[in-house]
């Protein structure tokens, strides 16, 4: 007999306060916040999906790790440990702490960038893209027709388009230092790569001489995805296929803010020694001794209890079926969301569910405001606003207009989520009325952090 509610695998040891907030009370924040989510105080946020990153509970064991921290500046213990955790499941040479995973990015495209470089991915992140940029290079992304498609129900639509990455490297030899993939996909819809479409990726860069990358952070929710999707890998243990995607790339970076379970932390890993020379060197420059680089002691040891929690097989079952639980209770009532349901988040398909707004009016900044309005409910625009402004200073649609609504990891419970599935239902009954948005201020780069916007009513 199998019963089908998910439980929590965890029991509550610690609470913090939900601030109740009225509709009013919410139209006059976000009015105030110039309708840019990243603006309002978080207090005035009653579930906050805005990003599943940093944003997790840390367990009592992670805690306790806390206070095993040992704050010396060179060779300190913690720093073994992590280490030892990072190598257990990403057995690469070299292992070099950083504050965050953006700061992996700008210390490894500093050292391989550059004016006429270019770098490919299935999907870059938007910080990878901006750093990469930021030294003069160009950020290509190739994923599969299918991972552009929102209804497309492909198992794994996070895959590099194989064929394109081919006729790339080849058009562009010598030009490409390194081949990303961004495991999960997270701007393509927390969609999984396969196992397969990794080694043929690893094969034909092999091919070219040029090293793999994998932008890591949610590794262990496509590791459970290969687990139930992949043929031939069922019996396997998550932790092993981890090991196998590490063994396939040459380095990777990591934001310890998603799957190990951080509030903050990243790490950069790699085999060349040369190259990891290189990369330490900025490190001091910017982050710090590599023995901590931008972390405390204490946070080396939570990360490192984290990785041992991630891969437990009972956790990601609960992780990724109550994510799938959120976006199958949508669907079911009619929201149009992206399919299949990602791991970590649920991608809701603004640019259908507000077809009277176009794209350059931002469909998917209007969906995010109204479900704050109406239900305190703070999501994540990923689209126009996010990828529209291009790097000659043009405005485009961008392939997508969602909005994210990213489950943070252990933080909120069933009947939270029965509330949002709420929130979403009485939104999308209103959608025909939602105006459009136009923007009144933005910064050069990564605009939606900071950009103002004003509807179109
Ligand atoms: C979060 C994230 C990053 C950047 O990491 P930060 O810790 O936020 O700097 C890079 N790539 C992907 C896929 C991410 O999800």
């Amino acid at each position: 007999m199998e019963f089908k509610t998910i439980i929590e695998p965890f029991r509550i040891h610690s609470v913090a306060p939900l601030r109740m907030t009225t509709p009013g009370q919410r139209q006059q924040a976000v009015a105030a916040a110039g309708y840019n989510l990243f603006a309002l105080h978080s207090d005035d946020v009653m579930i906050d999906l805005l990003t599943d990153s940093g944003t997790g509970a840390m367990s009592r064991d992670q805690w306790a790790a806390i206070q095993h921290g040992d704050e010396s500046y060179a060779g300190s213990p913690s720093f073994e440990i992590f280490r030892s955790a990072v190598q257990e499941l990403f057995p690469f040479k070299h292992v070099i702490p950083t504050h965050q995973g953006r700061a992996a990015e700008k210390i490894i495209f500093t050292a391989i960038g550059g004016k006429g470089r270019v770098i490919p991915s299935n999907t870059h992140f938007d910080t990878t893209r901006a750093n990469i940029e930021y030294t003069g290079a160009a950020a290509v992304d190739l994923v599969i027709a299918q991972g552009r498609d929102a209804a497309s129900l492909h198992p794994f639509k996070g895959n590099m388009d194989v064929a394109a990455l081919a006729a790339f490297l080849d058009e562009h030899a010598g030009q490409v230092p390194a081949v990303f993939v961004t495991i999960t996909n997270n701007s393509g819809g927390g969609q999984p790569v396969s196992l397969e479409n990794l080694r043929q990726t690893r094969d034909l860069c092999r091919r070219h001489g040029v090293p793999l990358f994998l932008d890591a952070c949610r590794f262990a929710e496509n590791a459970w995805f290969i687990r139930e999707r992949e043929p031939g890998q069922h019996d396997r243990t998550v932790a092993d296929i981890v090991r196998e995607m590490a063994c396939l790339a040459d380095g990777m970076t990591m934001s310890a803010k998603k799957d190990p379970m951080g509030n903050i932390g990243g790490w950069l890993a790699l085999n060349d020694d040369e190259l990891a020379e290189q990369c330490r060197n900025l490190l001091i420059l910017t982050e710090g001794f590599p023995t901590y680089g931008g972390l405390a002691g204490r946070d080396l040891e939570a990360l490192a209890q984290g990785l041992k929690e991630v891969v437990d097989h009972d956790y990601l079952r609960y992780r990724i079926r109550s994510t799938a639980y959120l976006g199958e209770a949508l669907l079911a009532s009619g929201v149009p969301v992206v399919q299949p349901i990602g791991g970590h988040a649920v991608y809701l398909d603004a640019r259908t569910l507000l077809a009277h707004i176009p794209p350059l009016q931002y469909p998917g900044q209007a969906l995010a405001v109204a479900l704050y309005e109406a239900g305190g409910v703070r999501g994540c625009e990923i689209g126009t606003v996010m990828f529209g402004r291009q790097a000659d200073g043009s405005e485009r649609p961008a392939a997508l207009d969602l909005v994210r609504l990213a489950i943070p990891r252990r933080t909120y419970t069933q009947s939270h989520i029965d509330y949002v599935i709420e929130v979403c239902q009485h939104v999308a009954g209103i959608a025909r009325q939602l105006p459009g948005y136009r923007i009144v201020a933005e910064p050069k780069q990564l605009r939606h952090f900071t950009a103002r916007f004003e509807p179109l009513r």
